[in-house]
C-alpha cells in the first residue's frame, strides 16, 4: 500500500463547505440522502454547485460489508414511503436534466428493493418528465424477476458498478463477480434498447490484463458505458489504497476500454460512476 496520507498533486481536489449550505438545507427539508455527502465524495463541492446530486434511496444503511465503503453498516429501516416523491420534488426543484438514484444493498428486504426503485423512477416521470433518469442498483442477488421490475420503470440509463477485477472480490463481502456480470447482461437482453453502465474503482491493487479481461466481459454482456476512477478509502479502517493511479495511466485505459467495444468512457483521478454522468447519454444519442 502507499502511503495514504501523501495523495499526489493531481489528487488535491478541495471541498468548500460553504458551497453547499442551499443544496443541503434542501436536501436536509426533503429528508433526502445522498452519496455525495454518505460516501465523502471529493466532488461534492463541484457538483452541488453545477446542482448535481446522486441520490441514495431506500436509507444509509448498507447489509454488505465491501472493506472500501463508508456507507453505514447500522441495520438497515424499512423503506420510507413518502422517499420517491420526494427525490421527485428535490428533481423538480433543482431542475435536473439527469439525475441519479442509487441505493445501499438491501438484502433484508423481500425484492431488493425493487419496487421502491420503480416507484422512484414513476414518481420523477410524473413530475418531471424530461429528466433523465440514471440508476445505479445493487445486484438484487441475482433475482431475475426483480431485475424485470426494475427494468419495467423504464430508466434511461441502468447501472451496476464491478468495482474491481474478480481476483479481488474478497474486499466486497457477499458480491459475486459473474452474478454481477450477468446482471448487466441480463438487462442488455431483456431490454437491447436500454444502455447499461458500470464502473470501477482503480488502486485496488488490479493489474493492467485484469482491466483487460473485464472491459472485454462488459462488452461482451452489451454494457455501453463504463466509469474508472481512482479508489480513496475513507479512512485508516478501510482497505487500504494501493497505488495512486497517474492521470496518463487513466487516458491510456479509456482507449483501452474504447478499442475492446465500449460507446462511452470516463476515466480519469477523480471520476466516480455518477460524476458528469449526464456525458453518456450525450455522447452517444440514441438512434
Ligand atoms: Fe455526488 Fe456523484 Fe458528484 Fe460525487 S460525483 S458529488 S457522488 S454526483
Ligand atoms: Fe457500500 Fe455498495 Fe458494498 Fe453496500 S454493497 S457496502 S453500499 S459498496
Amino acid at each position: 500500500a502507499v502511503d495514504q496520507l501523501r495523495k499526489p498533486e493531481w489528487l488535491q481536489k478541495k471541498i468548500t463547505p460553504a458551497a453547499h449550505a442551499e443544496m443541503e438545507g434542501l436536501l436536509k427539508e426533503l429528508n433526502l440522502n445522498t452519496v455525495c455527502q454518505q460516501a465523502r465524495c471529493p466532488n461534492i463541492t463541484e457538483c452541488f454547485r453545477q446542482r448535481q446530486a446522486t441520490f441514495l434511496i431506500l436509507g444509509r444503511a448498507c447489509t454488505r460489508l465491501c472493506s472500501f465503503c463508508s456507507v453505514s453498516k447500522e441495520t438497515p429501516l424499512p423503506a420510507e414511503q413518502g422517499e420517491p416523491a420526494a427525490v421527485a420534488e428535490a428533481v423538480c426543484r433543482l431542475k435536473l436534466s439527469h439525475v441519479v438514484i442509487t441505493s445501499p444493498t438491501r438484502d433484508d428486504l423481500p425484492d431488493g428493493g425493487a419496487r421502491h426503485y420503480a416507484e422512484t423512477v414513476a414518481e420523477i416521470r410524473k413530475a418531471s418528465p424530461a429528466t433523465k433518469i440514471e440508476l445505479l442498483i445493487p445486484d438484487l442477488r441475482g433475482d431475475l424477476e426483480d431485475l424485470k421490475v426494475v427494468l419495467a420503470s423504464e430508466p434511461d440509463i441502468l447501472g451496476h458498478n464491478l468495482e474491481t477485477v474478480p481476483r479481488l472480490y474478497a474486499i466486497r463481502s457477499g458480491a459475486d463477480y459473474q452474478r454481477s456480470l450477468k446482471l448487466l447482461a441480463d438487462a442488455h437482453r431483456l431490454r437491447p434498447d436500454l444502455k447499461t453502465k458500470s464502473g470501477l474503482m482503480l488502486g485496488l491493487g488490479e493489474e493492467e490484463d485484469e482491466l483487460l479481461a473485464v472491459f472485454e466481459d462488459l462488452v461482451a454482456a452489451g454494457c455501453s458505458y463504463l466509469s474508472l476512477g481512482q479508489y480513496l478509502a475513507p479512512s485508516r479502517q478501510h482497505y487500504p489504497v494501493q497505488r495512486f493511479v497517474e492521470p496518463e495511466r487513466f487516458e491510456m485505459l479509456k482507449e483501452k476500454a474504447l478499442l475492446a467495444g465500449l460507446s462511452h468512457v470516463e476515466s480519469a483521478p477523480y471520476v466516480r460512476s455518477s460524476y458528469l454522468a449526464e456525458r453518456y447519454l450525450a455522447a452517444t444519442p440514441s438512434p
